[in-house]
């Protein structure tokens, strides 16, 4: 995996964006990383990373890739997804 600044994405003109989990507690923390379901910002500390299985094909064929992709999530959508993936 090559490695890539991740806070380069969220450059856009001279807005940086702030971890919003760290805003709810009173602390101003550049965010590195994006969440995929709901869009706020988060720090290192805050984001959560899941690796979600990925098949791809047709069934019969159906071929599991050995490599999950990895989700960025805030806790709140974390949590939730997890609940919804065990129900
Ligand atoms: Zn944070
Ligand atoms: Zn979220």
């Amino acid at each position: 995996m090559p490695q890539s600044p991740e806070g380069e994405l969220l450059r856009s003109g001279d807005i940086m964006m702030k971890c919003y989990d760290c805003m709810e507690e009173d602390k101003d923390t550049d965010a590195t990383s994006v969440c995929i379901v709901c869009g706020k910002g988060i720090c290192t500390g805050h984001k959560k990373e899941l690796e979600l299985p990925v098949t791809v094909g047709q069934p019969p064929n159906v071929e599991r890739l050995p490599r999950g992709l990895p989700r960025i999530m805030c806790h709140y959508c974390f949590d939730q997804t997890i609940e919804e993936g065990f129900d």
